[in-house]
């Protein structure tokens, strides 16, 4: 299935309304939605869900903890990383080189948020660069001009959310044959529901043992360290491609929709600064300007400073600093 034959380079992105029935890639039949992916997008959408619902009312019972909060705080910092450090900037931009240790740790964070395998989340954001709110873009939140009512409402739900639900069938190995090619990767993806498991059981064990070995700080460290933190992460990662390509600042005036999103930088370590990511998204850094929060730059230009990573692509301005 090719998914470039109606992407015309000469359209003007963003200001396309994407026609009926097209919310994949462009020239995908009829229908052809992915049963599986849409399978697993009840599991990725709805578990967490339920899972932030159920730790609001076990706070009501039991109260929150510092334990709780510091779980929360902790796995969020370390599986966000994984997203915009590793599955982002790492494997689907290859910004800069890292050893197999650091590899596997970004391969690892990024699973244990529980958005999915590296292969599909790669092969999906490729894709999304490739053909930016144009037809053929996974998660263009663009109105949906398909006669029904409210286009730019669902067209907003479909960029965060729904388009999970809508994942064409296709080939995801030819946007990755980089990843393909990588052995320690594609054992990573392999074992990718391990991971998620051990990012649950993790501050589960830790939230048990933190509190004198109690059922409460294991259930706490479940719920808050573990679904919660998918939920709230989820959310702030998906709201980067609907918030982020509707709202907000464009410095650079870039060929797609892309907006900075400055409310969302600490939470997205970095990911919100979007269109300053469009404008140069083969950068291990998202700051264009020196007060822009790139939690996720930093920490990149820490392990680089460290000798644990390398090669990193950095912004001409912060070479010379
Ligand atoms: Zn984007
Ligand atoms: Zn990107």
């Amino acid at each position: 299935m090719t998914v470039s034959s109606e992407s015309s380079p000469g359209t003007t992105p963003g200001s396309s309304p994407r026609p009926a029935g097209a919310a994949g890639p462009a020239g995908a039949p009829a229908g052809d939605t992915d049963a599986s992916a849409r399978r697993l997008a009840y599991v990725t959408v709805g578990v967490p869900t339920l899972g932030f619902a159920g730790a609001v009312v076990f706070a009501f019972h039991y109260g929150i903890s510092a334990v709780d909060i510091g779980l929360l705080a902790g796995m969020y910092l370390v599986t966000s990383l994984g997203v915009e450090g590793g599955f982002h900037r790492f494997f689907s931009h290859l910004s800069f080189t890292a050893r197999p240790g650091v590899t596997a740790f970004w391969g690892i964070a990024g699973s244990m948020a529980a958005q999915g395998p590296i292969v599909f989340w790669v092969a999906t954001h490729r894709q999304h660069h490739a053909f930016t709110d144009r037809d053929g873009d996974p998660h263009s939140p663009r109105p949906l001009e398909d006669g029904r009512r409210f286009p730019r409402v669902r067209g907003f739900w479909h960029g965060h959310v729904g388009w999970l639900f809508t994942v064409r069938r296709q080939n995801w190995s030819k946007y990755v044959p980089d990843l393909m090619r990588n052995r320690l990767v594609m054992k990573i993806n392999q074992y990718y529901f391990g991971w998620v498991l051990a990012g649950l059981a993790l501050p589960a064990l830790l939230g048990w043992a933190l509190t004198g070995g109690s059922a409460r700080g294991a259930a706490g460290g479940l719920l808050w360290g573990g679904l919660a933190r998918i939920f709230l992460l989820d959310h702030v990662t998906w709201s980067v491609n609907s918030i982020g390509h509707t709202l907000g600042n464009r410095p650079h005036r870039t060929r797609d929709d892309s907006r900075n999103v400055a409310a969302l930088a600490p939470f997205s370590v970095g990911g919100s600064w979007h269109n300053n990511h469009h404008a140069k998204p083969a950068l291990a850094h998202n700051r264009h300007t020196f007060w822009q929060i790139d939690i996720a730059g930093g920490v990149i230009r820490l392990l680089d400073v460290l000798g644990l990573v390398s090669h990193v692509r950095y912004p001409k301005r912060a070479r010379s600093e």
